[in-house]
């Protein structure tokens, strides 16, 4: 069998937009998700470059907005055949898609519920290591499977094995989705691939090896400790899927730790712990919140139970009226609290009121745990760690002097590096025979390329 044809509508130039085409027999193709352009990589003209009725099903990975973001066109577009993902994809997917197109559908609620219809019909959850079968023309079928990709609750990679009827042959590819750094607290680490042909490898961190994690949850209690020692507010951007929900496991472990009793020896401790407030306050990250309580039984057997998402002093904030509240009180009393808001990168949400009360006042602290991408101003600020009080920044167009203390902990990355993308593609063996390289910088990709032309020699074409 030949090599089946695979083009790419987005996250294979930069590492947003992910769509992948796999073309099946008399004009039929699968499609891997179908992602949103984010940030500097939105393109001019928003069309998704495909015919969408051809398309017989759509695989997802996970339900980060890159790989799910243009769903709602697909469908739009006359898409009409099931979309394929994990059973925790199938619970988070709506929610997520509802928080981005709320501002398009906002002012028509029945033009949201019926696009909120039609996608429960469509959505097909399927158990990972489970096969389904997809037709490939009137002789062959595509079967396919999802296996854990270790990145996110329910994220997955995809085999899928076309096979012809005509020739008796068949051909495998893989397309990796996000594959995880085994870090994650919230997610079961990668399943390694089989047997394949050809792999759809994410290179987003293909040119770096991450710092060992270990000792995660002390770094970050060792920054309480400091900054709440200030009797301020510590103030911690996230991402509402994902992040969120590992700091939260993570405050509980430590809530924990401190309320059974502290290190002996160590003198009285700054404040009262139990007293102390975890202030969830984004709508969307306590949604997929309470949807994580609800899908405890997709966790790693070491994260406990559901029940570690939800603890005494937990407060989440709903409408805007709190949330203003909440800010205004913070920041006129010395009274100490954690902030979890979003967005992660600074540039909308929530995180921006805060920001703006307390970036001037030095008793407020501020921790960064994920990536930065340029441009925003979650980039001016950690790029500002070290310069407190000489640093400008921007917020809607206002200037804020920086004299909040910075702060940021690594070992949160929710990708692999390059040991494990290249452990990833030497796992399939010997019947490789073509890496294509995807959602990753140029520089990223080509160090990869180069990484995996040492191990593969001739054997594997290596393409980005
Ligand atoms: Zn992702």
């Amino acid at each position: 069998m030949q090599h089946p044809r695979i083009t790419h509508h987005g996250g294979h130039l930069g590492v947003t937009g992910s769509c992948h085409q796999l073309h099946l027999a008399e004009g039929r193709s699968l499609l891997i998700d179908c992602g949103a352009y984010q940030g500097v990589e939105q393109p001019s003209d928003n069309a998704l470059g495909f015919d969408a009725r051809q398309v017989a099903a759509l695989v997802v990975t996970h339900v980060h907005l890159d790989h799910i973001g243009r769903i709602p066109q697909l469908l739009a577009e006359g898409f009409s055949g099931p979309i394929l993902c994990s059973e925790p994809s199938a619970v988070l997917l709506p929610l997520m898609l509802e928080d981005a197109w709320k501002l398009e559908y906002g002012s028509d609620p029945q033009r949201m519920k019926r696009f909120l219809a039609l996608l429960s019909e469509r959505i097909v959850p399927l158990r990972f290591g489970e096969y389904h079968e997809v037709r490939n023309g009137q002789r062959g079928l595509v079967r396919l499977k999802l296996e854990r990709a270790g990145h996110l609750l329910g994220s997955a990679w995809v085999e899928c094995e076309l096979s012809d009827g005509a020739t008796d042959t068949s051909w495998r590819v893989v397309f990796s989705g996000d594959l995880g750094a085994g870090n994650s607290p919230l997610s079961w680490p990668l399943t390694p691939p089989g047997p394949a042909h050809t792999l759809v490898l994410e290179s987003t961190y293909g040119d770096r090896l991450h710092t060992s994690p270990a000792g995660r949850v002390a770094q970050l209690e060792k920054v309480i400790d400091q900054a709440l020692s200030d009797q301020g507010t510590l103030l911690i951007p996230a991402f509402s899927l994902g992040r969120a929900q590992e700091l939260l496991l993570e405050l509980a472990q430590i809530l924990e730790h401190k309320r059974l009793g502290y290190e002996p020896g160590c003198g009285q401790q700054p404040l009262n712990w139990p007293q102390l407030p975890v202030i969830l306050d984004s709508p969307l990250a306590s949604r997929i919140t309470q949807a994580y309580r609800n899908l405890h039984t997709y966790w790693p057997s070491q994260a406990a139970d559901g029940q570690a998402l939800s603890f005494p002093q937990l407060l989440t904030i709903d409408n805007h009226e709190q949330h203003v509240h909440v800010v205004n009180y913070l920041a006129s009393t010395v009274r100490p609290a954690i902030v979890i808001a979003g967005n992660g990168m600074c540039s909308g949400g929530r995180i921006v009121n805060y920001l703006k009360r307390m970036l001037p006042d030095p008793r407020h602290n501020l921790l960064f745990t994920g990536y930065q991408a340029r441009g925003t101003p979650g980039a001016v600020l950690k790029a500002a760690q070290g310069a407190e009080g000489f640093v400008k920044v921007d917020l809607d167009g206002e200037a804020y002097t920086l004299r909040a203390r910075l702060h940021s902990l690594e070992g949160y990355s929710a990708h692999a590096d390059q040991a494990g993308l290249v452990a990833f593609a030497e796992a399939i063996g010997p019947s490789l025979k073509q890496v294509r390289l995807v959602h990753g910088e140029p520089g990223a990709k080509a160090a990869l390329q180069r990484r995996l032309r040492e191990v593969f020699g001739d054997q594997v074409s290596v393409e980005c």
